[in-house]
C-alpha cells in the first residue's frame, strides 16, 4: 500500500510502498478515509538527529478516520465497515489516568514505549492503519470523514485545552486566541459555542485574522504589541480572563503574559520554546498557567457532538496522497486556510 512517510532527518516527507499491516489480538485495521496534517508534524521533521525520537521511517498522520477493514482474533465492539475516528493518544487503557478516559496522560505509555499513531507507530497517511486496540475508534456516525478527521486532534487539543477555563468565561469577559490556523480557528468556535466570552484572535497573517472572523470570533489584530492595548480597550483596560496560545514562541508567550489581569489563565498549547514565569512581581495575582497535551476518549466523543450540533466547524483543504507533501509545504508556507486533509 502507499504511504506518506518521514525517512530522513531535515529531507521532506515521500510517498512510499509499505507493506498493508495485518492485525493481530485485539486490533483493528481501517481503510483510512482521511488524515489531517498537523503543524507538530512539521515540527518533528524540524528536529535535529538528536532531538528525533519517533522512529525511521515514519508514516505521518496523528488524526485519522477510517472504515473498519479487518478485526484482530477477540474484537467485538465494531464490525466491519464501521465508520470511525481515531483517538491518537494512545495510552495503556487500564493505569488509573487511563481508567478516567484520559490516555493523554498515561502514566506508564513512556517507559513501556505506547506511541500515538504518527507520532512513533505508523499512522494515517497511507492507505491503511493498523489501530492498536478498538477502544481507540469512536463512532463517527453520520459525519463526513475529510470534513471531520481534524477535531481528533485540532478540535479535541483546543477543546480540552479551553474546557477548564469555561467557568471563568462569564459574560463580560474576554478569551485571546494566539494563531488562528488548524487549532486556532477550532478554539474560537469552541469558545463561541461554550461561553459568552469576547473571542478576540491574534495572528500576524492576514487572511488568518479573515479566518478567525468568518469562524465567529468578536475580535481580530495583529498579533503585536498594539494587540494589548486594542484588547484592553474591549473593556475599561481590565484584560483576559484566559489567553489560549496556540504558536508557544517567545514572541506570543511574551504578549499572552500581559494580556492578562489578577486570577486568570494563559494555556500553552503550541509547542513552540516560549514560557511564561511566573511570580509574585511579575505577574497578575493569581495567575495560572497551564500546558495541556491533545485530549481524553470522552472529550472526543463530546467534540464529535459539538460537531453534530453544527456549533463548530473545520475549514478544510482537501489533498490526494500523491499530493500529501504539497499539503506540508503549504502548512510550512502558513498558506492553508484551517486544515489540510489527506485523503488517501
Ligand atoms: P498552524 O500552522 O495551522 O497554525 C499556526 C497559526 O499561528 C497560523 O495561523 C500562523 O499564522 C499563526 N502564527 C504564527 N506566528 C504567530 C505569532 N507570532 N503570533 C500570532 N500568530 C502566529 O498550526 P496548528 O496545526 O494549528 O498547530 C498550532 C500549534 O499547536 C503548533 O505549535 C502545534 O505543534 C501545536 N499542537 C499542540 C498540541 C498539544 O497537544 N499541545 C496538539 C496539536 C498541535
Ligand atoms: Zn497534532
Amino acid at each position: 500500500m502507499k504511504a506518506l512517510q518521514y525517512v530522513e532527518i531535515g529531507k521532506p516527507p515521500q510517498l512510499m510502498e509499505v507493506e498493508k499491516p495485518t492485525p493481530g489480538p485485539g486490533q483493528v485495521l481501517l481503510k483510512v478515509t482521511a488524515a489531517g496534517a498537523c503543524h507538530s508534524d512539521s515540527f518533528i521533521m524540524s528536529l535535529p538527529q538528536e532531538a528525533y525520537v519517533y522512529g525511521l521511517p515514519l508514516t505521518l498522520g496523528h488524526e485519522g478516520t477510517g472504515v473498519v477493514a479487518e478485526l484482530g482474533p477477540g474484537v467485538t465492539s465494531v464490525a466491519e465497515g464501521d465508520a470511525v475516528a481515531v483517538y491518537g493518544p494512545w495510552g495503556c487503557g487500564v493505569c488509573q489516568t487511563c481508567a478516567t478516559g484520559a490516555e493523554n496522560y498515561c502514566r506508564v505509555a513512556a517507559e513501556r514505549h505506547i506511541v500515538p499513531p504518527g507520532l512513533g507507530a505508523p499512522g494515517a497517511m497511507a492507505e491503511y492503519l493498523l489501530v492498536d486496540n478498538a477502544r481507540h475508534l469512536v463512532p463517527l456516525g453520520d459525519l463526513d470523514p475529510v470534513a471531520n478527521v481534524a477535531l481528533t486532534d485540532a478540535g479535541l487539543t483546543p477543546y480540552h485545552a479551553i474546557k477548564p477555563s469555561i467557568p471563568a468565561l462569564v459574560p463580560g469577559s474576554i478569551a485571546v486566541v494566539i494563531g488562528s490556523g488548524g487549532l486556532g480557528h477550532m478554539a474560537v468556535q469552541i469558545l463561541r459555542a461554550m461561553t459568552a466570552a469576547t473571542v478576540v484572535a491574534l495572528d500576524v497573517a492576514d487572511e488568518k485574522l479573515e479566518l478567525a472572523k468568518d469562524v465567529g470570533a468578536h475580535h481580530a489584530f495583529r498579533s503585536e504589541e498594539a494587540a494589548i492595548e486594542a484588547v484592553r480597550a474591549l473593556n475599561d483596560g481590565r484584560g483576559a480572563t484566559a489567553v489560549f496560545d496556540f504558536v508557544g514562541i517567545e514572541a506570543t508567550t511574551a504578549l499572552a503574559a500581559r494580556l492578562t489581569h489578577p486570577d486568570s489563565e494563559i494555556v500553552l498549547v503550541g509547542v513552540g520554546p516560549g514560557v511564561v514565569p511566573v511570580g509574585f512581581f511579575t505577574t497578575p495575582w493569581e495567575t495560572k498557567v497551564r500546558a495541556p497535551y491533545w485530549g481524553s476518549r470522552s472529550e472526543l466523543f463530546e467534540v464529535l457532538d459539538l460537531a453534530r450540533s453544527g456549533l463548530i466547524h473545520v475549514e478544510t483543504e482537501a489533498f490526494s496522497l500523491d499530493q500529501a507533501p504539497e499539503a506540508y509545504e503549504r502548512l510550512h508556507a502558513g498558506t492553508l486556510r484551517g486544515r489540510a486533509v489527506v485523503v488517501p
